[in-house]
């Protein structure tokens, strides 16, 4: 192939594209096939002779396609959702044209300069007390990371460092070894799993808190926790709190795992991945009351902010203690601007890095700041929509307030009746759900995230659910018998035929 059909190439594939996703509506959200499906399709070595780019493209329909779960399918209510717009993935493609790697300013003063640009705008889109944005004041700023999970390593790793030197200054007959031996960390027990392995890969040990009814973690918890782990000796140096948990989107109280925070010097890490973007939204900034306690602050731009992945944010209120954790230099990576602004390599785990920037910038240009909270009220709206369908039907219950685009909801009765609808709903791969527990129950989450979901969508997802209800209470409720109407089976049972 010549460059002149490597570029039909591309054109064909941003039709692709823009095909793939306005005709979404009409594939099932789930494939149809078994493990290893692929392996039965594809040849086992790569072809010898080169192929034609429209062999290439027929097979990403024949094999690819097929295969694929839909993540930004209007019936995608599974996961949080992946973020998903056109300006966003042609900022991906401009990226990959442009090609650099913006490991420091010089390797390209642009990347650098419109991300630190970007990260202020987006921090000032989510409302963000100033001291995270960068500016000749201060410290703060902002940096695109790959995912929730690298941000929450590498804080756990500043705070491990800034809380052992703090340490050694003050004892200084402890060695750094000891110290880190010493180190404790706190988040909820309905944190995501993420932020338990970002301590088992920093080596800092976790303690996983009970939650209240809310299932967010309270100021009084935390307190006993960290009295109990001074008692023995140890070192409280970090708590990562959750704003919008992944089962059941709970807020931690910031405001009062803040304080205690402050007064034993603990980092304070906030894992907003996914409800951060509602931010964007004055009316829901309420939920971040206690932010200005917190020393780094991260929403997933993939999640809900029409950013595709991967953008992870994280806004910082002194870099310089996450900088210091993460240099390490080398001759070939100096150059004579150094110390003037920032070389994001030491801001973050790997050396290389993406323009990512570039595909921010375009979506905040063509969405503007409306066009992004119209998108997340639209989402919201939606889901309040879903949650008054779950209250009008007395054979389901809602199990935890609905906030912002999640709900979580569950068959009334036992959890085997929740467990046949998400088997059965699955297995019919027209919606896409997926299961949670709160407390003991077992939970449908259903999440409102696409970009393409329309109130159509809602009431066809409704029908989807209720129909497999009404099959499973007339198959798995077991045959009525006179007098026994109490029983909670057969409430379910009369309430379907209302
Ligand atoms: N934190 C929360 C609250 C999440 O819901 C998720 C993923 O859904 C994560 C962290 C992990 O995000 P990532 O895949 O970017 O690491």
């Amino acid at each position: 192939m010549d460059t002149k059909d490597f570029i039909d190439f591309g054109k064909a594939v941003i039709d692709f594209i823009a095909n793939y996703t306005e005709t979404l509506r009409e594939k099932n959200v789930l494939p149809n096939v078994e493990p290893r499906y692929l392996f039965n399709l594809l040849p086992e070595k790569a072809p010898q002779k080169p192929e034609s780019w429209q062999e290439v493209l027929k097979d990403v329909e024949r094999y690819i396609i097929p295969g694929m779960t839909h993540w930004n399918s209007p019936q995608f209510h599974a996961f949080y959702p992946t973020a998903n717009s056109y300006p966003a993935i042609i900022g991906d493609i401009m990226a990959n044209g442009l090609g650099c790697v913006g490991l420091s300013w010089i390797s390209s003063p642009a990347c650098t300069e419109l991300e630190m640009i970007m990260m202020n705008w987006l921090g000032k889109l989510l409302g963000l007390p100033k001291q995270f944005l960068s500016s000749n004041e201060g410290f703060g700023g902002g940096v695109i990371q790959g995912s929730a999970s690298e941000v929450t390593l590498i804080c756990l790793i500043a705070s491990r460092e800034q809380t052992t030197l703090r340490t050694k200054r003050l004892h200084p007959e402890l060695g750094e070894a000891i110290i880190k031996t010493k180190l404790v960390a706190y988040a909820s027990d309905q944190s995501n799993s993420s932020v338990e392995r970002g301590a088992l890969l920093a080596s800092v040990p976790i303690r996983l808190l009970p939650t209240d009814d809310k299932c967010a973690l309270r100021g009084e918890t935390l307190l006993k926790a960290v009295k109990e782990d001074l008692k023995k000796g140890l070192i409280p140096c970090c708590v990562i709190a959750n704003l919008g948990t992944t089962g059941t989107c709970a807020f931690d109280n910031l405001v009062e795992l803040g304080a205690i925070c402050e007064e034993y010097n603990m980092w304070l890490h906030i894992d907003a991945a996914y409800a951060g973007a509602a931010f964007a939204c004055p009316e829901y900034r309420y939920l971040m009351s206690g932010i200005e306690y917190a020393d780094s602050f991260n929403v997933n731009a993939h999640k809900w902010l029409l950013v595709n992945f991967d953008c992870s944010l994280l806004w910082l209120k002194d870099s310089r203690k996450l900088v210091e954790a993460c240099s390490v230099d080398r001759i070939y990576l100096k150059h004579d601007k150094q110390g003037l602004i920032p070389d994001y390599r030491n801001w973050q785990i790997p050396l290389g890095r993406r323009f990512r920037s570039l595909k921010v910038w375009f979506v905040l240009r063509t969405y503007g700041v409306e066009g992004i909270q119209q998108y997340i009220r639209h989402s919201i709206r939606l889901a309040e929509m879903f949650e008054n369908y779950v209250k009008s039907d007395s054979r389901f219950e809602l199990v935890t307030e609905r906030v912002l685009s999640l709900v979580c909801f569950r068959m009334k009765g036992d959890n085997q009746l929740t467990q046949e609808l998400i088997n059965r709903l699955t297995a019919r791969r027209k919606i896409y759900i997926i299961a949670a527990t709160y407390r003991e129950k077992l939970i449908v989450r259903f999440v409102i995230g696409s970009r393409l979901t329309r109130e159509e969508d809602v009431m066809f997802a409704w029908d989807e659910i209720t129909s497999q209800a009404t099959e499973i209470l007339r198959t798995v409720t077991p045959p009525l018998e006179k007098g026994s109407d109490e029983s909670l089976k057969t409430q379910l049972w009369q309430n379907q035929k209302v």
